[in-house]
């Protein structure tokens, strides 16, 4: 699988793409050059070659060299030489066909060689033997070798200057994806002073704006949230002054939903501190099952499964229930009718604890999912009596399995519903000792 998506980016990769586009280049290329050696350099050059080897051999002929003249000659030169005539004949190699034989082409014309036959002024004919045709042939084979070699070298670092060029390419991506799974500490490192480097300060600049509004917002938050709960306890106070009636009860069950609104505000904040969390080392099966009791007996039902049986964590307990009661919650509200129980799972991994919550429900778009965590998001904008909330319990959970140094994850389950995957690094041994600590 992870072979597969490691293929798939690299088919989609720019980096191969270049690399494809420099590749076909060369191909095209050395075809092109192959080409135009095959029809028009490698015949032109080889016929003015044997044109002149022709001439040559009808000026040697002329000058009637003797067997010594003809071995100088094809030691010097490499042309082999018979002679046949009425004095006498001699050949400079044995391997060299008769006159005779070359006359009615019976001969074998091995590529590469040609035979010319000159009659002599003294009645006499001589054979020269020329691997002119051979020795272009080998010529332009190692030219074309050291040009696919020359190409090659050229296309190479071609391609690892374009990947160098291209590296803020790469980083970019990579700081995109790290910013839309929520970390807002990315600063991509400057590499060049081009138009990428301009994208990569561009870059650097929207994520330090993005930070400040978030920021912005959070304390704009956590200012209105210190500020309602003066009003607050007035407000409470005068109810307390009223006679007791429907308009009261309903007005006092307004104000306690504000109130634990505006608390759960300011805890969302005050976990952000390192204060916030009150961590020991504890099985946190016994915390599952004591949260998922009350569940079981509602629709659709809880299933709670733990391998092993107990999973020792470093958490603070108060917190762990928190997320695993908002968790269930969700699970339970946004079930269907016909929906089968939420299984809530416990296990150990290399990375940690995973607790999962798994709901066959409405499940939730993908689009969705990133935003799912913000304060006061809700899939459905209008509260409805029967789901009731306001959007704070999956900011919360995030907030908490965040301070404990853990993820939180969403998938949608193959066939119906959600799944809520927990992640907490920080767990223990059995006897006490921490194993692997985020
Ligand atoms: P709320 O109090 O509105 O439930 P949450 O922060 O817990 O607030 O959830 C935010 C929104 O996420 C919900 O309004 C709901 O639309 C969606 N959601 C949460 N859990 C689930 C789930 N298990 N299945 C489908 N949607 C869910």
């Amino acid at each position: 699988m992870i072979k597969t998506s490691r293929k798939r980016r690299w088919r989609l990769s720019i980096f191969s793409k270049l690399l494809a586009i420099m590749l076909g280049t060369l191909v095209i290329l050395l075809v092109i050059v192959t080409v135009i050696f095959a029809l028009v350099i490698f015949p032109t050059s080889v016929s003015t070659t044997e044109y002149a080897a022709r001439r040559y051999s009808q000026l040697l002929a002329a000058t009637q060299p003797d067997l010594e003249v003809a071995n100088k000659i094809h030691k010097d030169l490499g042309i082999d030489i018979r002679y046949e005539g009425a004095t006498g004949s001699w050949t400079t190699s044995e391997t060299l066909p008769t006159v005779e034989q070359v006359r009615n082409r019976h001969a074998h014309l091995s590529f590469g060689h040609q035979y010319h036959l000159v009659s002599a002024a003294n009645g006499g004919t001589y054979l020269f033997a020329w691997d002119v045709r051979d020795k272009m042939h080998r010529a332009h084979q190692k030219f074309l070798g050291m040009l696919l070699l020359m190409i090659a070298g050229v296309v190479l670092t071609a391609y690892w200057f374009q990947k160098r060029l291209l590296r803020p390419v790469q980083s970019l991506g990579d700081g995109v994806a790290r910013m839309s799974a929520g970390q807002l500490d990315v600063v991509l490192p400057l590499v060049s002073h081009d138009e990428l480097g301009a994208l990569t300060t561009a870059f650097n600049q929207m994520v330090s704006r993005v930070k400040e509004m978030i920021h912005a917002r959070d304390q704009l938050l956590l200012d209105v949230s210190h500020e309602l709960r003066s009003p607050l306890t007035r407000m409470k106070v005068a109810l307390a002054l009223l006679p007791e009636d429907d308009n009261r009860a309903n007005l006092e069950a307004d104000v306690k939903e504000m109130e634990t609104m505006i608390s759960e505000l300011l805890e969302l904040e005050r976990l952000r501190t390192p204060h916030g969390l009150c961590k020991q080392k504890q099985d946190v099966v016994p915390i599952a099952r004591e949260i998922a009791e009350p569940f079981e007996n509602g629709m659709p039902g809880v299933h709670l499964i733990a391998r092993p049986e107990k999973i020792f964590a470093n958490v603070d307990d108060e917190k762990l229930r928190t997320v695993l009661r908002n968790l269930l919650d969700n699970a339970f509200k946004y079930s269907l009718p016909d929906s089968e129980p939420v299984i809530l799972s416990l296990s150990e991994t290399p990375d940690g604890v995973v607790i999962r919550v798994q709901d066959d429900g409405q499940g939730i778009p993908e689009a969705q999912m990133a935003s799912i965590f913000e304060p006061f998001f809700r899939l459905d904008p209008s509260r409805s009596k029967k789901t009731g909330g306001y959007g704070l319990g999956l900011s919360m959970c995030k907030r908490i399995v965040e301070a404990h140094g853990g993820t939180i994850q969403i998938e949608n389950n193959p066939g119906r519903g959600a799944s809520f995957i927990l992640t907490i690094g920080d767990k223990c041994e059995a006897d006490g000792g921490k194993l692997q600590a985020s």
